[in-house]
């Protein structure tokens, strides 16, 4: 059986893991001076033979990302750090930067200097106030031991609050002063990012992952996980499970494995569905329990493997109700510059709430699945798409739920029952 493996995540045990303190007596800050010996193309060589890939949702091999900046433009280059962590379910970024924020620094510290930048930003969520506390803490420390300062600036950015800002594109927008929403691509941001100049954007478990690398090389990176998705990472377990938390495993374990290593499923219960990596992902059902939990393994099962973020409903939980929730979520976070998402996801909405309350009818169960046809792939950005998968996943497992609704004239579940949905997972 897969075993928990605990490398992010060593020391969070420890009272003042958080501290510059403590990351030094583990031996931090070794990598970025280790990093700074080498030639930039060798530390950007390292992260690509480590097989490391982008821990935001995507899974884009981030050596080959930091590959793509043009060197001896004599232009600015930029690393950007995506912490705008908004999804519904989706909590691993948080609570590593609750833990240990220098980790993320010094991968800072590595990256910049392999994409040859010496500007850094941190773009946070604007609501994690603990969390914007805790890091400006760390940056002045980092500043004031001299690991920051010396070649590399870093700026942490506080945002207003808004999903669609966690779109690399559109936090490039609000970072540089406008109205978050999606650019038009080409230019990516390694050609015309931040600035109009060549950027990095990369998710906080991704950079934070580097000075692992850099200190016990690729091989030892590479002899964990399954065959094309390296190393360890965070799964985010919540919802209906006695043990809620982070587990960090290689990747590839399955969600059976995890329940067997965290405590399960709330007690005298039964799992009916969850999703493999937040509410933007199509959900999964005990069918699934063995999906290997990497980036083949649930893309092949009709999923994908995003941000981790496993959120456990049992029994108890009403599909519908649920899904509404997460498309409420998405038709309140629509940026509002395409008109699929804009219009789509009001109208998904207002149908399913018509067939959770009962008022719906199976010609409304065929215009939603037609809804999001038409969202699916017509949208701007991955928001559109994302709104569509609980709904059209749902449909697909729980097709009986939903008439359920429409012949009982309203939810079949115990009214009382059904809202423990409210805390679960939302
Ligand atoms: Fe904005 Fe939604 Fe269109 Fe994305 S899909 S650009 S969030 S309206």
């Amino acid at each position: 059986m897969t075993q928990l493996v605990p490398v992010l995540s060593a020391h969070w045990d420890e009272k003042d893991s958080f501290t510059i303190e403590a990351y030094t007596r583990h031996g931090g800050y070794k990598a970025s001076q280790k990093a700074l010996t080498m030639d930039p193309d060798a530390v950007i060589q390292l992260v690509k033979d480590s097989g490391l890939r982008g821990r935001g949702g995507a899974g884009f091999p981030t050596g080959m990302k930091w590959g793509f900046i043009p060197q001896g433009d004599n232009k600015d280059h930029y690393l950007v750090v995506n912490a705008d962590e908004s999804e519904p379910g989706t909590c691993k970024d948080t609570p590593l930067l609750m833990a240990n924020p220098h980790v993320l620094i010094e991968g800072c510290i590595i990256a910049c200097h392999a994409i040859r930048a010496k500007h850094a930003f941190i773009y946070i969520r604007g609501e994690v106030t603990h969390v914007v506390r805790r890091m400006n803490q760390a940056i002045e420390d980092a500043y004031k031991a001299g690991h920051l300062g010396n070649g590399v600036e870093l700026v942490l950015h506080v945002g207003a609050g808004a999903y669609i800002c966690g779109e690399e594109t559109a936090l490039l927008d609000s970072l540089e002063g406008f109205r978050g929403q999606p650019r038009l691509r080409p230019p990516f941001p390694a050609i015309a990012g931040l600035y109009a100049r060549p950027t990095v954007v990369n998710n906080v478990e991704s950079i934070a992952s580097v000075p692992a690398i850099i200190a016990n090389g690729a091989e030892w990176y590479q002899s964990m996980g399954t065959e094309k998705s390296k190393g360890t990472t965070l799964y985010s377990l919540s919802g209906h499970v006695n043990n809620p938390g982070q587990f960090e495993a290689p990747l590839g374990i399955t969600l059976r494995e995890i329940l067997e290593l965290s405590g399960g499923i709330r007690t005298g219960h039964t799992l009916k569905f969850w999703t493999p990596g937040g509410s933007s992902t199509p959900i999964f059902t005990q069918d699934h329990l063995d999906t290997p939990l990497d980036y083949e393994g649930v893309s092949a099962a009709g999923s994908m493997l995003g941000t981790k973020a496993l959120q456990i409903f049992d029994e108890t939980t009403c599909v519908v109700r649920a899904v509404l929730r997460w498309t409420e979520f998405y038709k309140h976070e629509s940026c509002g510059k395409c008109t699929p998402c804009r219009e789509g996801t009001w109208w998904l909405v207002q149908i399913l709430r018509d067939l959770e309350a009962g008022k719906g009818t199976e010609a409304d169960l065929a215009k939603l699945l037609d809804l999001c046809d038409n969202i699916l792939g017509r949208s701007f950005c991955a928001l559109g798409d994302g709104a569509t998968s609980p709904i059209t996943s749902s449909i697909q497992y729980f097709r009986d739920e939903y008439i359920s609704h429409i012949t009982h004239g309203g939810c079949p579940f115990d009214p009382v029952a059904s809202t423990l949905f409210v805390g679960a997972g939302a």
